[in-house]
Order: C-alpha cells, then structure tokens, then sequence
C-alpha cells in the first residue's frame, strides 16, 4: 500500500497556517502588496499588455483555484496575484515587474512543495503551462511545468525514462532542484544526476543556459540545491535511459518481527545489485490496530531475477511474511501506478486541467542514515511508533534504500551532499483538507520530534524536498559542507536577494 493507498484508506485530513521563518518571499508577508499597488489596476493591465500569459488577481476567475498549492495548509495565503507564464519573456516581464514593485515573487512548477514556499503574498510566477516534453537521441527536454504524469507518459510511450519521484502529480521543477529520490535511483542515479543542461532566467532577468562547462557553478547549485533560490528555471534538458520491464515484490510483516526485518532490509544493499530497489514503511493507525511493516521491492528485470535476492532477505530476517505479492509490468505502468484508475488528464490535481486528484494537507520531516541502526536503535524506533500510536497519532515512515549509482558522484560534485547514505526516511502524516490549522502545527511537532529520537544513529542530514519549517539548523542539514558554496552561487546569481524563502540559502 503506498503512500496514495495509505491516504486513501486512512483518516481525516486539515490544513495548517504558514511555516516560522515569515521573514522571506515564500510564503511569508513581505511589505504588504495591496496598499503599495493602489493605481492597481493601472500597473497589473501595463503587465498583462507585456505577457503571453495571463494575470490572475483576487476575485477573478480561476484565481481561487490556481492561487493554491497541494498542501492545504497555505490555504489562507492570497497572493497579490498569479501569473500564468507560457514564455521565458512572461517570467523575464514579470520579475522585472516584481522589482520595480518591491514585491516578493515565488516560482511555481508543480506546487507541492512541503512548506508553501511556492506561494507567497506577493506575486507567484506559475510555470504550469510550460510543459513542453520534447524526447532526443539520449535526451529528454522539459518544460519546468511539466508533472512527472506526463513526463512518464510520454517517454514511456517512446521506450526511455529519467528517474524520478513515485507521486505523478509532483512538479519536475522543485523535484530536481532538490535532488529527486525515486524507484530506480540506485540504478540511474538521482533525477538531478541525470541533468545535462537547465534554461534559467535570472533575478536581473537575465536567460542563461547552464551545464558543466557554462555556468557551471550554477550547474552545480541546481543539482540539490533546492528551489526557490538561485533564479527560475523555465527548462530541463535530462539524459534518458531505455526502459525495460520492472518487478514489483509487495509485502507486509508481523510488527512483532520488526526489528529481524529491520535488520535484515538495512543489509541487503551489501549484496543487492544496483537494478534493486528497496522501501521499508512502518505505518501506524489507530490503537485499535497493531503497526503494520511493508516491505516493497522494485526490480528493473524478472520475477526469476529477483527471487534469489528476495530469498536471501527472507532467510536474512528469519521470519515469513504475512503476506506477499509479486508482479511484472511495462515500466510505464509501474511508474503510473500512483495515477490508480484515473487516466492521464484525469491523474492530475483538481484545478490543473482535467485533474481529478484531491488535495490534502500534511505535515513532513526527514533524516538521513550512514550505517545500519543497531538492534537498540531498532527498538527505539519501534517504541517511538508505538508511543505515536497510543497518542492517538497516525503515521508513516518512508524508508528508501541508496548506495548504487547514487554514490557515483562526490558529496561535494553537485549540492546534493547526501552521498554514501544507505537510506533515506520520511516521517509523514496526512489529513483531509479543510481541518483546522493547529492540528497540522501539532503535527507538525511530533513528525519533528523523530529527528530528535534517533539523531544518535541519523547523519544529521535532512532531505530539502521533504522540507520542514521546524528544523532550526537547515543549513546544514540539507546542505552540510556545500552551504558556504552554495552561498557563494547566491551572491552571484542573486545578489539582491530577490529569491527568498524562510529556509533559502543566504548570500554571502
Ligand atoms: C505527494 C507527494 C509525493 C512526493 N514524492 C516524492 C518522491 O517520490 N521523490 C522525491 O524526491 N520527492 C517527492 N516529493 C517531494 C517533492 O520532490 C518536493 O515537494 C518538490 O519540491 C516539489 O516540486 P514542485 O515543483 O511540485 O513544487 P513547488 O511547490 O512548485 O516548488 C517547490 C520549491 O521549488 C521552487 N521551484 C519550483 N519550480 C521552480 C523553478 N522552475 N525554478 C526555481 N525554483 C522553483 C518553488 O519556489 C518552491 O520553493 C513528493 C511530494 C509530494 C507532495
């Protein structure tokens, strides 16, 4: 059951007020918009004049709709107004804009960024209907609007593939610019590894081409340095890879064998080829119903490949599981599987054309781990699941395998410092949007507080898609050694500091 099903067949959901930090352009209040823009209308018509796109300001049509992002928690935020760019010259007009005005402005691809930092109250500049997908010999060139649904869709219908995320209506803008954790990581490397080339348009407005020869500090920058920071990306140009068949292993185990099977999956990578990807999700509901342990396993080949592997982790663990499926797919479909029944236009979120997918609020945070937790680390975390269980709190926690072609890079060769980790975890709650605030802030806290619980075994590292407004030391935990780098990139690029989010990298 991932992530969606999890949603689906769990509890109610609400939404939360805006993140700490407030000070920056992201979701936060900079000088209140409306008060300094009252010849309004006079300015906002001078700028749709300039656009190929489209103004959207309160109390128009489709600005309720298309202000909000996947997280209902920023719901209450009201952007001064969102404009709807089909042209780098759309963005360039707009910041231009944004500066003479003195207005905060935020770029938006897909919009589920964890802490609303892709809306703000000033301007956001939504990349939406720049989407364009064009496939190459070895390459694919993508507009940074486009969603990972139809990013699978149409370069699976030509046999390649970038490795990207699992959830099909996430932004591939955000996603590579964080990094870009996903099945077949371990055997393409991250979404952000298989970057070649990115068309940037710069706070000065500026549109400059990067890759490793031009800009390449740059380069380096977007390659994990997050969204939001160093200028708006309008296009991607990816390596592909080929696609073959991929091998679905499903299974759940008795909570009570945690700590075998916990063992057991954090060292299997030690003899796991690099084709073989591996989750492990603990989840937990209400008290009346113990924890549950997924075990899921993704293999880029056969049943008949992946089975003495599958049976070296059972013995490994010494337990059976209580239940298992196995399947093999064309490799669109697996990467699909999130879209359910729904169909392509369909399998996008409500207000993005045709999309049928709700949105819903949630709360995240995330950590890294170097080596295997030790037996008493395992029996920590396992009571820390209980403990949030008898507080009457529903969860789960996403643990992704890593090592394989991930570790084919440096720390220090793109911003992605995570390098050498053995995995990955996100601790996530979920709830139905519309629910107060405070319940989310609350929750907010105790997904937090995991950090807290196992720092003795973590890297310290946190993952800056899965960002969480309450981590304190951010800048060293998404970035550890590369801030100071990355600092150095900001001042150049974006010296006045016009890209600015409550957890962005400050310039030097
Ligand atoms: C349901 C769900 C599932 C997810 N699954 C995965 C997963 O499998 N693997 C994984 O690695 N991550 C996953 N994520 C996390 C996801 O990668 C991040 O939230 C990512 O930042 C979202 O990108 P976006 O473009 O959709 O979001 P947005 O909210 O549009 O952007 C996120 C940040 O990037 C900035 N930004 C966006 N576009 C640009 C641009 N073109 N130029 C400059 N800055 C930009 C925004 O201003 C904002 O600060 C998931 C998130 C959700 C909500």
């Amino acid at each position: 059951m991932d992530r969606r099903k999890f949603l689906a067949v769990s509890l109610t959901t609400t939404a939360l007020s805006a993140c700490g930090g407030g000070s920056g352009g992201g979701n936060g209040s900079i000088a209140s918009s409306s008060s300094s823009v009252s010849s309004e209308n006079g300015i906002w018509g001078q700028l749709a004049t300039q656009l190929s796109g489209t103004v959207l300001r309160p109390g128009q049509n489709d600005y309720e709709l298309l202000r909000r992002v996947y997280n209902t928690r920023y719901d209450h935020i009201k952007p001064v107004a969102v404009v709807r760019c089909t042209s780098v010259q759309d963005v360039q007009a707009t910041l231009a804009f944004a500066r003479s005005q003195k207005l905060a402005i935020v770029p938006r691809s897909g919009g589920h960024g964890y802490a609303g930092y892709s809306t703000t109250e000033g301007i956001v500049l939504d990349l939406g209907q720049m989407k364009s997908i064009q496939v190459g010999p070895g390459t694919a060139t993508i507009g940074a609007g486009a969603r990972l649904v139809d990013i699978y869709d149409q370069l699976g219908a030509q046999g390649v593939g970038i490795p990207a995320g699992s959830c099909p209506t996430v932004g591939i803008g955000g996603l590579t610019l964080g990094g870009g954790i996903g099945i077949v990581d371990r055997a393409y490397g991250l979404t952000c590894d298989n970057l070649l080339a990115a068309e940037v348009v710069l706070a000065d407005g500026r549109v400059i081409e990067c890759d490793a020869q031009n800009h390449a500090d740059l380069f380096w920058a977007l390659r994990g340095g997050g969204g939001g920071n160093f200028g708006v990306v309008t296009r991607f140009t990816f390596k592909t890879h080929t696609t073959a068949d991929i091998t679905t292993f499903d299974s759940y185990f008795d909570f009570n064998d945690f700590t075998r099977v916990m063992s057991a999956w954090q060292a299997w990578p030690e003899t796991l080829p690099n084709h073989i990807w591996a989750q492990a999700i603990p989840g937990w509901n209400s008290p009346s119903s113990s924890p549950a342990l997924q075990i899921r396993v993704f293999c880029i080949g056969s049943i008949a490949d992946m089975t003495p592997h599958w049976q070296h982790f059972l013995q490994q663990a010494g337990v059976t599981p209580l239940w298992v499926s196995q399947v093999t797919e064309p490799y669109r479909s697996v990467m699909l599987s999130g879209c359910g029944e729904l169909n392509i236009p369909a399998c996008h979120v409500q207000g993005d054309g045709q999309g049928q997918y709700p949105r819903n609020a949630f709360a995240a945070s995330s950590d890294f781990f170097a080596k295997p937790i030790p037996e008493e680390g395992l029996l920590v975390l396992k009571q820390a699941i209980l403990d949030s269980q008898l507080a009457g709190n529903y969860g789960m926690m996403i643990m992704d395998l890593m090592h394989g072609a991930i570790d084919e890079l440096a720390a220090d060769e793109t911003a992605f410092v995570h390098r050498g980790a053995l995995f990955s975890v996100e601790y996530y709650t979920w709830f139905r949007a519309g629910t107060a605030n405070n319940q989310v802030d609350a929750a907010q806290v105790w997904v937090n507080s995991f950090r807290q619980t196992l720092s003795p075994w973590t890297t310290g590292g946190a993952y800056v898609n899965y960002i969480d407004p309450l981590i304190s030391n951010y800048e060293v935990a998404y970035y550890g050694a590369n801030y100071p780098r990355l600092q150095q990139v900001k001042a150049t690029y974006d010296p006045d500091w016009l890209f600015k989010i409550p957890q962005g990298v400050k310039p030097l």
